[in-house]
Order: C-alpha cells, then sequence, then structure tokens
C-alpha cells in the first residue's frame, strides 16, 4: 500500500534529508535531525503527494490519507505519553506547510492545536499558569479563524478582527502593550474570538481537536493555492506540481516562564562567513515574538548567561549539523522549561562573500573537498572580494533618506563615488586637480578613453552590456552603470535629470555598478583587501585574510581547469593587473585604444584626412614609434606570455571630432581648412558603420596601416627580445569572411616579419591568425585555417552578425524578448550556445579539420561569463580571454566547467573473438 505519512520523533524516523521531493525541506530536515538523534518535538509529515490528491480531490482528504494520519497520531501519543483531547494531559500540535523549495511566509502555519474549553483546564491544571494557558488559546482560536475559518484580512490594508478585538480591549483596560493582558483578559478574549466567528461563518468554534486537525490540514493543503503562493511559485519557477508537505508535530513552548525562550541562529555568520555561531533569541517568548520585532532579541552568546545548559548543548548541535550536513546551517529553535528541542534547520542563505569564506574553510577543516568548494561558489560571487565597496551602513542611510536616484545596468561593477562631469575633457583636468569624478554621458566612444580611465566610475543614459562604455570599463576596472534610460543628460546646461531631480557639473553622486544603483551625494568607499595586495601592493597578503582564501579558491581552480585564461587589455598596467590576477596572456590587444593615447590621435587623425598615399604614409610614420612603443610595454609585462594583437578594427569615423567647435580645433592644429576638415569627416559616414569600412577592409584598401601596425609590433618584439625578455606575438586580423581576405593581410604580415627580422638581426616566433567574429568566417573555416595559425572567436560581433541584432541599438526590444522567454538570457552577455555556439562549433571542428593543431580562443565580452565559459570548454577551445577583472571568474568558471564536464571515458576496446571461441558455438 502506498505510504504517505512518515514519523519522526522518539530516536528515529521514517525519513531523511534525501527525501525533500516528498517530504519537503523541513519535513525532510526534522525527519534527519530525529534520525541523527538530535532532540526533535515527535510528530509525522503528510508527504506531498496529498497536495496535488487534495487539491484535485475538491479539497477533500483521501480516506486512506486520513487512515494513516489517525494512525501517526496514536503514534505520537503513544511516543510523548500525552492524549490528544485529553482533558488531564493533552496533547497539542502545530501543522505546519513546508514544500521541496523553501517559501519563507507563503502559507499557512497553526500552532497550538488541540486546545478547547475542556484541555485548557487540564493544562491550567497542569502548568498552573493560567496565563500562559490563555495565551496559547488566544493565539491558537486567532490563527484558526484567520487561516482556516477565512476571517484573514486578503489585502494588507484590510482591518484584522481579531486584532481590533485585541486593541479594544486593551482601550477598555487602559493598557498598552499585550503583555500587560491578564489571564482572564485573554480568556476574555478568547470568547469574544469565538462570538466574532460564529458571527461571521454562522458556525461555533469547532471544539473536537479532530475536527480541529483535519481542518487546519486541509488548510494547509490548500494555501499551496492561495494568490501568495501562486505569485511567488510564478517568480521563482516553482512548478505547481511539486505541492506542499503538511508537518504535524508535537507543540514545545518558549513561552512558559523565564525558564523558556526560543531563538534562530546561523552556524556560522551568514554575512562575513565567520566561524562563530550567530543568532538572536528571546527567554519567555514565542518564534513570532523574535521575528515581530516588538521585543529586541539578544545576541544568541548571551544566552550562555540566561541558560548555559541550553546553551552548550546548542553549541554542540551546531558542530553536530555542520559536520552532518557538511554546511552551513540555519537552525529554529525553541527552550520548554530548561529542555531544548531542535524545531528547524536547513542550509543558510549568506552573502556572496561568505560563500566563498564559508567553502573555502570547510576544506581546512576537512568537512568538503576542494571540488565541493568550487562547486558551492558562483563565479560572479568572486567580484564581491575584488571591488571596491561602499560602506554598507552609509549606503543604507543614504538610501533610507530618499536619495536613491534610478537604476541602470550594472556594467561594471564595484562601488564608485565623484562629482558629476559630463565630457572626458573635464573628467580629466578635474581627476588632475585631484578631484574623484563620474564620467556622465548618453553614451560613451573611444574619444572618451582617456576621461573613462581618469574618472572613479561612468553612468550612462544608453547603451548596453556590451557597449563601449560597459566594455571599456569592465577592462579598465572602472565601476560602470550603464542604460540608465531614465536618466536625461543636457551637455551644454552641463546638468543631469532624473525624474525631476536635477544634479549639475560637480555635484556628488553614487553608483553601486553590482546593483545598477544611481544614488545621489556621496558615499565613502574602500578598495577590496584582494586589490591591495595583489595591484595596489599596499598589503601584506599575510595580514589579509580576505585575500588568503581568494587565493586559496584560485589555487584549487587552477588545479582542476583544462582551459588557459587570457585578458583583453590594450596598456601595460591593464596587463600588469590582469598578470597579478592570474592571466596566461593577453587574448585581444585593440590597438585602437592605443591611438587615444598622449600625442597618438594627432598623427591618426592625419592619416585618416590624407588625401594621397604619400601623405598618409608621412603620418603612419609618426605613428609608428609609438605603437612600438607601446608594444614594447606589454610585451615587457607580459614577459614571454603570449600576446595577440589586433590590427586596426573600428570605422574610421571614430577617430575623428564631430562637433563643429572640435573640428574647427583640429582644422587649425593640422594647417588646414574647417571645411575640407567637415568634409573628409562628411565623406566617412556609414548608414551601418558596423557592417561598413572598417575590420580587415581598412588594411585591404589601405595597406601602409596593416604594414605600419606589424612593423610596430615585430620591432617591439625585436628590441624586447634583445632585452632578453621573450616575446610571443600573434597577430590578429578582424572580421574576415573569406580565406582571402585573410591571405592578403597574412602576407603583409608575413613580408615584414621577416623583413625586421632581417634588419635587427633577431628571430623570434610569432603567430598568424584572425578572427572569427561573421557567419561565413565561421561557415568557411576549414578554408581559412589554412591560413590562419590561430582563431579567436569575437562573439560580441558574431552576435550581432548571426542574429542581425545591433550590439550598440538592441536594448530597447532584447529587455522584452528575455522578459518574454524569446532569448533566456541578454544574447550579448550569454551565449546563444543554440545559434551562434553552433556557429562555433562548426567553425572549431572545420577549422581542426584543415589545421589539427590550430590555436582556439574567444576574446568577445562572453569570454568572462561563467556559463559562456562552460560552453567554451564543452567545444573543446583551448583559451578565454576577458577584461583584467574577470580573470579571477574565468579561472574559476573554467575549473566548474572541468569539474562538471570531466571528459568522456573512452569505449574499452571492442572483445577480440578468437576464431577458437568462434567456432565453439557458445554464446559470448
Ligand atoms: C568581438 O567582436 O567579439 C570582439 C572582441 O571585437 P570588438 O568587440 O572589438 O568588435
Ligand atoms: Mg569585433
Amino acid at each position: 500500500m502506498k505510504k504517505y505519512v512518515y514519523f519522526f520523533g522518539g530516536g528515529s524516523a521514517e525519513g531523511n534529508k534525501e527525501m525533500k521531493n516528498l517530504l519537503g525541506g523541513k519535513g525532510a530536515n526534522l525527519a534527519e535531525m530525529a534520525g541523527i538523534g538530535l532532540p526533535v518535538p515527535p510528530g509525522f509529515t503528510v508527504s506531498t503527494e496529498v497536495c496535488d490528491l487534495f487539491n484535485r480531490n475538491r479539497k477533500t482528504i483521501p480516506t486512506a490519507v486520513k487512515a494513516e494520519i489517525e494512525k501517526n497520531l496514536k503514534k505520537l501519543e503513544k511516543t510523548v505519553g500525552l492524549g490528544f483531547g485529553d482533558p488531564k494531559d493533552p496533547l497539542l500540535v502545530s501543522i505546519r506547510s513546508g514544500a521541496r523549495a523553501s517559501m519563507p511566509g507563503m502559507m499557512d502555519t497553526i500552532l497550538n492545536l488541540g486546545l478547547n474549553e475542556r484541555t485548557v483546564a487540564g493544562l491550567i491544571a497542569k502548568t498552573n499558569n493560567p496565563r500562559f494557558v490563555y495565551d496559547s488559546y488566544r493565539r491558537f482560536v486567532q490563527m484558526y479563524g484567520d487561516v482556516v475559518l477565512g476571517l484573514k484580512p486578503v489585502n494588507k490594508d484590510d482591518i484584522d478582527p481579531f486584532e481590533v478585538l485585541i486593541e479594544r480591549k486593551k482601550h477598555e483596560r487602559g493598557i498598552d502593550s499585550d503583555t500587560d493582558l491578564t489571564a482572564d483578559d485573554l480568556k476574555d478574549l478568547v470568547a469574544r474570538f469565538k462570538a466574532a466567528i460564529k458571527e461571521k461563518t454562522g458556525h461555533d468554534f469547532p471544539e473536537d481537536p479532530m475536527k480541529q486537525l483535519w481542518g487546519a490540514v486541509g488548510a494547509v493543503l490548500s494555501s499551496w493555492m492561495n494568490d501568495r503562493a501562486i505569485a511567488y511559485r510564478k517568480l521563482y519557477d516553482i512548478p505547481e506540481s511539486w505541492g506542499t508537505a503538511v508537518n504535524v508535530q508535537l507543540m514545545v513552548f518558549g513561552n512558559m516562564g523565564n525558564d523558556s525562550g526560543t531563538g534562530v541562529a546561523f552556524t556560522r555568520d551568514a554575512a562575513t562567513g565567520e566561524n562563530a555561531f550567530y543568532g538572536e533569541y528571546l527567554m519567555n517568548a514565542q518564534g513570532e515574538d523574535v521575528v515581530a520585532g516588538t521585543r529586541t532579541p539578544l545576541p544568541i552568546v548571551e544566552l550562555k548567561r540566561d541558560d548555559a545548559k541550553a546553551y552548550a548543548q546548542l553549541e554542540k548541535i551546531r558542530h553536530i549539523l555542520e559536520k552532518h550536513y557538511t554546511d552551513m546551517m540555519d537552525i529554529e529553535f525553541t527552550i520548554q522549561q530548561g529542555k531544548l528541542y531542535m524545531l528547524q534547520c536547513r542550509v543558510g542563505k549568506r552573502t556572496a562573500f561568505a560563500a566563498i569564506k564559508i567553502a573555502a574553510d570547510m576544506v581546512g577543516e576537512k568537512l568538503i573537498r576542494e571540488k565541493e568548494a568550487l562547486a558551492r561558489i558562483e563565479p560572479d560571487q568572486l567580484n564581491q572580494l575584488l571591488r571596491p565597496i561602499f560602506d554598507p551602513a552609509e549606503k543604507a542611510a543614504a538610501i533610507k533618506a530618499g536619495r536613491l536616484m534610478t537604476k541602470g545596468l550594472n556594467a561594471g561593477p564595484g562601488a564608485a563615488t565623484g562629482r558629476v562631469v559630463f565630457n572626458s575633457v573635464d573628467a580629466e583636468a578635474w581627476a588632475k586637480k585631484g578631484e574623484k569624478v563620474i564620467l556622465t554621458r548618453i553614451e560613451t566612444s573611444p574619444e572618451d578613453i582617456k576621461g573613462m580611465n581618469a574618472a572613479e566610475g561612468i553612468l550612462t543614459a544608453r547603451g548596453g552590456m556590451t557597449s563601449h562604455a560597459a566594455l571599456v570599463a569592465r577592462q579598465m576596472g572602472r565601476v560602470c552603470v550603464a542604460g540608465c534610460s531614465e536618466l536625461a543628460i543636457d551637455y551644454a546646461q552641463h546638468i543631469m535629470t532624473v525624474k525631476g531631480r536635477t544634479l549639475k557639473e560637480g555635484d556628488w553622486i553614487s553608483i553601486d555598478g553590482t546593483t545598477g544603483q544611481v544614488i545621489e551625494g556621496k558615499i565613502n568607499t574602500k578598495p577590496s583587501e584582494v586589490l591591495q595586495v595583489l595591484v595596489e601592493k599596499t598589503l601584506d597578503p599575510k595580514k589579509a585574510p580576505v585575500y588568503q582564501t581568494f587565493a586559496k579558491v584560485m589555487m584549487w581552480a587552477d588545479a582542476y581547469r583544462t582551459l588557459k585564461i587570457r585578458t583583453n587589455a590594450d596598456q601595460p598596467d591593464q596587463a600588469a593587473n590582469a598578470v597579478a590576477f592570474g592571466a596566461e596572456g593577453i587574448g585581444l590587444c585593440r590597438t585602437e585604444h592605443m591611438f587615444f593615447g598622449e600625442g597618438k590621435i594627432g598623427p591618426m587623425r592625419e592619416m585618416i584626412l590624407a588625401d594621397t598615399l604619400e601623405q598618409r604614409k608621412t603620418a603612419l610614420a609618426k605613428l609608428l614609434p609609438l605603437q612600438r612603443k607601446d608594444f614594447a610595454g606589454i610585451f615587457e609585462v607580459m614577459n614571454g606570455r603570449p600576446v595577440t594583437i589586433r590590427t586596426i578594427d573600428p570605422p574610421l569615423h571614430e577617430f575623428l571630432p564631430h562637433e563643429e567647435k572640435d573640428q574647427r580645433a583640429l582644422a587649425a592644429e593640422m594647417g588646414l581648412s574647417y571645411e575640407k576638415v567637415k568634409e573628409r569627416v562628411a565623406s566617412l559616414h556609414e548608414f551601418n558603420p558596423m557592417l561598413g569600412f572598417r575590420g580587415c577592409r581598412l588594411g585591404i584598401v589601405y595597406p601602409e596601416i596593416t604594414e605600419m601596425q606589424a612593423r610596430a609590433i615585430f620591432e617591439a618584439a625585436a628590441a624586447t627580445k634583445k632585452r632578453r625578455i621573450e616575446v610571443e606575438p600573434e597577430v590578429m586580423i578582424p572580421l574576415v569572411g573569406h580565406v582571402k581576405e585573410l591571405a592578403h593581410q597574412e602576407k603583409l604580415v608575413r613580408q615584414t616579419a621577416a623583413a625586421v627580422m632581417k634588419e635587427q638581426r633577431v628571430k623570434f616566433k610569432y603567430l598568424v591568425g584572425t578572427m572569427i567574429e561573421i557567419p561565413r568566417g565561421a561557415v568557411t573555416a576549414d578554408e581559412i585555417a589554412a591560413v590562419a595559425e590561430f582563431f579567436s572567436f569575437g562573439t560580441n560581433d558574431l552576435t550581432q552578425t548571426t542574429l542581425g541584432v545591433s550590439r550598440d541599438d538592441a536594448e530597447r526590444f532584447l529587455g522584452p524578448y528575455v522578459e518574454k522567454e524569446i532569448y533566456a538570457k541578454n544574447p550579448f552577455e550569454v551565449l546563444d550556445r543554440d545559434g551562434v555556439g553552433q556557429l562555433m562549433r562548426m567553425a572549431v571542428e572545420r577549422g581542426r579539420k584543415t589545421r589539427p593543431g590550430i590555436k582556439l580562443g574567444i576574446c568577445g565580452e562572453h569570454g568572462g561569463d561563467p556559463s559562456s565559459i562552460e560552453f567554451c570548454h564543452l567545444i573543446g577551445l583551448n583559451y578565454v580571454s576577458c577584461s583584467p577583472f574577470r580573470v579571477p571568474i574565468a579561472r574559476l568558471a573554467a575549473a566548474r566547467a572541468a569539474l562538471l564536464n570531466p571528459p568522456v571515458a573512452k569505449k574499452p576496446a571492442p572483445v577480440r573473438v578468437s576464431k577458437k571461441t568462434k567456432t565453439s558455438g557458445r554464446k559470448p
């Protein structure tokens, strides 16, 4: 016969913690605790399967289930030596819901069930405490009236009829607090409650405890389908079919006097992860008093003073539970007249910070293995260890004071506070004066790079997670909140407005790039310990416990991952940060970003504005030594690690000024007429620049640009090598769709390399490869691999071109797309495995077919996203490349990908069947 009810208590249990699906989280853990001999009030759990039967069976409890409940009730009476409805020794029970997933407060609970006029009298005789008994009775009738008999207010503003009666009583008696109500007052209130119930329902309050029990079990099962629970399930994707279990358990009381109490605790600090008992309790109180906030609970350590025995027992249980569950647990307990009872335990919720510390500490304590620790830390949680943080109290106070202005995309995590400036020039100028600034722009472009670098943080009104602002900010390690659509910026007036609130240039603002919050005014920040040790080198690692935790996790991750981790960096300081974070090479150096450095934009613009080849070559000759110096700086920092340098990629108009004032200044600087500059800028205008004159197309039309860049790379390599520093340059050609494009550029690069080696009398190894970032490149990867020594997937453009969705303009509709689950996640953040991913897989297979040893990597923003990194692992890439501050995240994500997807064991070789066996006629 099918079993629907599971008993626990008296030193054993029919269920255990693995039975969450059947017993719900609460029931499974009560059974587990009872099973390992912890002091759990005995009881039984009605399985989740009954919930479905009940709700499909016109809300009636099936007869078989009723019989099982009755049988278990008898067993409970016997175990505890009390009788349900017995006027002398009454058994009182609690009825609680408990689904597979925690749904706090969504469903119903009834306490003190079994009380009626007869058992109340018996209990008073037994406890000699009429006030306690009537208070329990009052609570029971109120809860039962609310939950089972439907007197509960539906909306939060509705009046609770029972609370009205309590207030009236207090008023009559001239008292303020519930605790001043006497036993007689409470007795009278019970009578008034019952009268109110009769008036509302037309029925008497049920005196028969069995009738009470059926009503309560039915109400808890029904509460699975209440509006709150349905809404919660929708929000957290909890299927309706799961159902709730019902736990019927011996009541224990924390409000039986000063030798009783109740509390909640975590086996470790859930905020910091410290291995310290953390929680709070109240003497002479019931659970709801601890959470209601009417009395201030005390820190758990003070229980030592109030009840040393119970405290010592709890400390012991804390260790037993951690050892048993090998995790940090959240517990509820009650002390009834000096005896401790465990009412609940479950895996405790914690901050990211605590999650990492607890996982790492538990390895040290031999509770879990390294692999388990890595599985418990979400890679993105590492951000919390790396980022500057707001002083938490200051931030909370600012929000409480109404200073939260708006929210945008959390594009560059961390905390930044500074004065609002509206352009890059001002950002630099203010920063030079020692001011902290937040660069606030409608959107950013490569022109803003210097200002972004000078700013503490970047705030934009437009643009998504792979907008220029977002990706450059992440690469620089700048805090960034992007795409704040409520933000209106008036560059002319130097003001920004959000919902009627205006800030002008110089006003303080704070942005939280982890949450996307934009807060008016200043909030102090602190750099992370990890940063102080690894990057600033201002802190002794031995004095940095957070850093040590970080280092441990990283060491474990490195032992398991098979993917290499590179970084996207184009300045020596960015490269140095990335190396400090564990980068094993540069996967993308965007040379165009270098053109905005000191003294470079002038010759660059001269080159773009040139009319003749001669003029262009003159300008390029000025750029050559500047680029060479940049590359040498990077090679030096990377010290023999591979460095992938991409030839120029963006459309040329991005390097030219667009405003008349700036165009006039440029004309004056270059000795040209304003009209000439204006005309040239206009001539470079494109309707769709992302599909226009960019990528390798520039180098094909102007081969001298590729030649100059290749020469700068190789001359820098030669010079570095001469300084006895190893170099490993990899020249990467962007936006290749046809092998002939690559072949054209490759020839130039190789010719230049040969020339430089000859001139400099030094030999160095180098590779020439390509980005795979348009679908034709992926589809013809076999042909391209005949020329390319490596592929790097440019998944920003590959996503854009595969989906036909502009990476710069998609925010308006991608939000609704994700909401409607057309795409599960923003495909520019999390790789679209089924579309873009299939093209990648095809390119990997075809590329390897032509050139089995081809090096394969990814340098789009997905290279720093854990789910995308897992996909890269699955399709067999050699490395992922991401912004410097994501390197640790990528190291962990790569380790988790390897642990979750172990290599498939090779099939055992087929057993050879010898001739002899074959002819023996026996079946193998
Ligand atoms: C890409 O397209 O994925 C890429 C890395 O190049 P960019 O973002 O510079 O276009
Ligand atoms: Mg690209």
